[in-house]
């Protein structure tokens, strides 16, 4: 939304797919709350850039995710879930975010995001992050 190009503390959302989430209105998840408020922060500050990520499961694809429900309404968090049902913790690749920020142009970014490690692992993918807005409202 908005002229980002050549834009420096761009607020940025790279949110990963979520078919519970997005499709089923899930509220096993905050997938869908985390991009709503992702849009309404982005549309208060008149700009900003959202990247769908097609990432699944945290990149283990739908299946994963299916067989991991029983461990999570058991109370295992999903990360241990996805490594219980045989697929790995954190699948996911942010090298194609990374380059679609390239391609934009736009100069730093700010990661609407509630997860400190976001920042560090998306600047060792060459992104300038300048820090996170919380996705709360
Ligand atoms: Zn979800």
């Amino acid at each position: 939304m908005g002229d980002v190009a050549g834009e420096e503390d761009v607020l940025c959302r790279v949110h990963s797919s979520c078919i519970f989430g997005h499709h089923f209105n899930s509220i096993e998840c905050d997938c869908r709350e985390q991009m709503e408020i992702s849009q309404q922060l982005i549309q208060e500050a008149g700009k900003g850039i959202i990247i769908w990520l097609e990432q699944e499961g945290k990149g283990n694809g739908h299946f994963a995710l299916l067989k991991s429900v029983d461990y999570k309404r058991k109370g295992v968090a999903q990360a241990e879930a996805y490594e219980a049902v045989g697929f790995k913790r954190d699948a996911r690749d942010y090298t194609q975010a990374a380059d679609i920020l390239n391609e934009i142009g736009v100069k730093s970014v700010r990661m609407l995001t509630n997860n400190i490690n976001k920042v560090e692992t998306l600047t060792q993918h060459g992104i300038n992050v300048v820090g996170i807005k919380p996705t709360k409202l």
